[in-house]
């Protein structure tokens, strides 16, 4: 669990379970349903602090109880997650017995036990049939969330003895927002659909794609021009459309020139390569001067909506002769 991170949208949603608790009208099986990564199981961790919180702002995450919480030491916590040892994702009957084992134990210190399960439709038959009564009648201050995005997967006995609590897409608004403090590209709000756990995941493979195109244009440079144009193929059609992997070459060219003249003024380059100082020698003042010329035409070229290739090709032929110029 970690730290208190801020969580994005479906505010009013927390704020009612919130006030359920200090109202004292919880229902005892929580069933968290909604997209894939848009704060359930974040939600369910949250209840779990607010629920025996012993601060004055709850939760606070600094409290005694907060801090076990959030190192996942406390005895009173239980998330049960599908064993990763297993083949198949399930949460299974020896889990279930698990669980029903704690419980039956005396609570430890906590106001209130806690227990987690995600995601929840991965119960099995068997494991689900033996938590039934526990779902229903659970003991004395016990507080069930089970998280799930695919609640039509949940066994339907699981489901009639919960109670929903139904998630909704973040905004494009925040979810821009959030993005952007955290330094990552503001443009995947709109593919994550709402959900920025989705937007997390994006962007890792996006930062995998472009290190990818800048490690291949590294490569090819220098190459004899048809070897360029393999590449410039290759680049015009990675990611999900044409257009996406050709802007990514023409990003991975204007690193490069950044790069070039970090190392002109014995600055570390963002990302090192060891013909680094040899490109510098060649490029280093007029070249870089002239690319960042080539560079803005391409980009107007892109806006202007000419085929990604064409344009890589003329910006790559343009550093291939900037380059052999001065190795020559
Ligand atoms: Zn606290």
């Amino acid at each position: 669990m970690g730290e208190l991170v801020p969580i994005l949208g479906n505010t009013l949603l927390r704020e009612r379970l919130w006030r359920a608790a200090d109202d004292g009208r919880l229902h005892h099986c929580y069933l968290f349903e909604g997209p894939e990564g848009v704060g359930k199981r974040l939600t369910a961790e949250r209840f779990a602090l607010f629920l025996n919180c012993e601060g004055e702002a709850r939760p606070c995450g600094t409290c005694r109880p907060c801090r076990l919480i959030l190192a996942g030491t406390h005895p009173d916590v239980i998330v049960v997650e599908p064993d990763t040892s297993r083949a198949t994702r399930i949460l299974s009957a020896d889990q279930a017995r698990g669980i029903i084992d704690a419980l039956s134990l005396q609570r430890h210190s906590a106001r209130r036990r806690v227990v987690i399960l995600d995601p929840a439709d991965a119960l099995t038959e068997e494991a689900g049939n033996a938590l039934l009564k526990t779902f229903e009648e659970p003991p004395a201050g016990t507080q069930f969330c089970l998280v799930t995005a695919r609640p039509a997967a949940l066994l339907q006995t699981v489901r009639s003895r919960s109670q929903r609590v139904r998630f909704g897409p973040v905004s494009q608004q925040e979810l821009t927002a959030w993005l952007t403090a955290r330094g990552l590209d503001a443009a995947l709000a709109i593919e994550a659909e709402g959900s920025p756990g989705r937007a997390l995941r994006l962007a890792e493979g996006e930062a995998q794609e472009r290190q990818a195109v800048r490690d291949a244009l590294r490569e090819a440079l220098g190459q004899p021009l048809h070897r360029l144009f393999a590449f410039t193929e290759a680049g015009g059609k990675k990611g999900d459309d044409g257009e996406a992997g050709a802007a990514r070459v023409v990003d991975a060219v204007e690193e490069l020139m950044a790069d070039i003249v970090a190392t002109a003024a014995n600055r570390p380059p963002r990302h090192a390569h060891p013909s680094l100082r040899g490109w510098t020698r060649a490029l280093w003042p007029g070249g870089v001067a002239r690319m960042e010329r080539h560079l803005a035409h391409a980009r107007d070229r892109m806006r202007l909506n000419v085929n990604g290739r064409t344009v890589l090709d003329a910006l790559l032929s343009n550093l291939n002769l900037e380059l052999s110029q001065v190795t020559r």
